[in-house]
């Protein structure tokens, strides 16, 4: 089955508009009152402190792992973590961007991709508290709401079920921003609710604890209980009029860039699923990263009705792996949002394009897109991204290969993305649960879905 036939006709034609994908002109935007709110989101920092341009190409960055960093630059190489350049300079455009933001979502992973023996866990705890005096620095005035990511432990993705040095410490170096209740469970926990603005909810989420190589949860099924936390903060915001915007590193649904492989263990998967759900009229937006690309994907209900809208940041790190065959530029992204229903309304997503900042020796971050304009929608709402993902799969659609393309922050316009690649995105977009995806790629098995044309 090629992408094309994912939906029946019917469906296709129920979507009349997708047929049109034409950006409305500035004079239709929509205006939303009042004011909307605005928040920005950054992700996956991953500092390495041993960056330095060396003349031995191998010796540029210890995330590289030996692999010669041979464009290595002031601001970075694609295979390493980020230098200490890269992330000031980051923060630097965040701080001149106007409108000001609200608040800042931090979802997590400062330390560098380097052996478990080059760290330790006081290295790591460095590694966060420099993080977030860095972010205090450049942002003294704006709350930010970190989550943990599964770097921000060690051993890496080992995080425990029960108060350990980290949590401690971050709860310590978090203090300024979050209030006692948030931090008594970030102790115990590595997870915390706190209100953003009146009737706005943030819920952060420790996903780390359903994370595959987790050995400390294999066999839990309510790690922490942080299931029955959670439902219970759902509960109470509903009873409280509260919206709720869920942050947390490693994301739910199936992986874009693989083939039938979860983010999370796949029970896990099924239980976060069956509870976003259930809980939907009260969440208005999922906000993630651990990937280091740009992905959406829309929470369906088992009649393919749109219940939510889930967003993936790309990260700040440039990192990849050796026979990756592609990588992101470093990006950050600032989220519009209704000031008073909460529903997301846009995104502006900002990038460094790497080559040319090394090679200007000047870091010029530029606007990469504007979602709306992008993809001539109204917003960002599940009813709007189901419209989208469907487009996707029309013929001669050109939304997919746009969307492929902020996939990998521009990171290479002649890579293209068709068949199974394009198949495994589309499935991943529009079907986070075993069942619907299974149904949705077609029994295909696991297989790798690079198209490199
Ligand atoms: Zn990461
Ligand atoms: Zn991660």
């Amino acid at each position: 089955m090629g992408p094309v036939g994912l939906f029946p006709l019917w469906v296709l034609l129920s979507y009349p508009d997708v047929l049109l994908a034409a950006p409305a002109p500035p004079e239709d935007a929509p205006h939303h009152l009042p004011e909307p709110g605005r928040f920005w989101h950054i992700t996956d920092l991953h500092l390495d402190a041993t960056y330095h341009l060396a003349d031995d190409p191998t010796k540029v960055c210890f995330s590289s792992k030996g692999a010669p960093a041979i464009k290595a630059g002031i601001y970075g190489d694609f295979l390493c973590d980020s230098p200490y350049s890269l992330i000031q300079s980051a923060f630097t455009h965040m701080s001149q961007v106007t409108p000001r933001a609200d608040f800042i979502i931090w979802t997590g992973d400062s330390p560098p991709h380097v052996p478990a023996g080059e760290l330790s866990t006081s290295m790591v705890i460095q590694l966060i508290r420099n993080m977030s005096e860095t972010l205090r620095d450049h942002f003294p005035r704006l709350p930010v709401f970190p989550a943990l990511g599964n770097h921000d432990y060690w051993p890496q993705d080992q995080m425990p079920t029960s108060t350990n040095a980290i949590y401690q410490a971050a709860a310590k170096l978090w203090a300024p921003w979050l209030q006692d209740q948030a931090l008594s469970t970030l102790r115990e926990g590595g997870f915390y609710s706190q209100l953003a603005r009146p009737g706005l909810r943030v819920v952060s989420l420790n996903t780390i604890l359903y994370y595959g190589p987790d050995k400390a949860t294999a066999n839990d099924t309510d790690p922490a209980g942080q299931y029955r936390w959670l439902e219970a903060t759902l509960d109470n915001a509903t009873q409280n009029l509260e919206k709720v915007f869920i942050i947390a590193h490693v994301p739910i649904g199936y992986l874009p860039f693989a083939r039938d492989i979860t983010a999370i263990r796949q029970p896990h998967n099924e239980r976060l699923v069956s509870i976003f759900r259930k809980y939907s009229h009260v969440i208005a937006g999922h906000f993630y990263g651990h990937t280091h690309r740009d992905s959406l994907m829309v929470l369906l209900d088992p009649d393919g009705e749109p219940l939510s809208s889930i967003f993936v940041s790309p990260a700040v790190t440039p990192i990849k792996r050796v026979l990756e065959p592609y990588s992101n530029n470093p990006a950050f992204r600032m989220y519009l949002y209704h000031g008073s229903d909460f529903t997301p309304l846009d995104i502006w997503q900002y990038y460094l394009n790497l080559t040319e900042a090394n090679q200007r020796q000047r870091a010029d971050w530029r606007r990469e897109y504007v979602m709306t304009e992008a993809f001539g929608l109204k917003d960002l709402r599940p009813q709007s991204l189901l419209r989208l993902a469907l487009s996707f799969q029309l013929p001669r659609a050109n939304s997919f290969d746009k969307y492929f393309s902020h996939f990998m922050v521009s990171y290479d316009d002649s890579i293209h993305c068709a068949k199974d690649c394009k198949l495994s995105q589309v499935c991943a977009v529009l079907h986070l649960d075993h069942e619907a995806y299974s149904q949705c790629v077609g029994g295909r098995g696991v297989q790798d879905s690079f198209a490199l044309l």
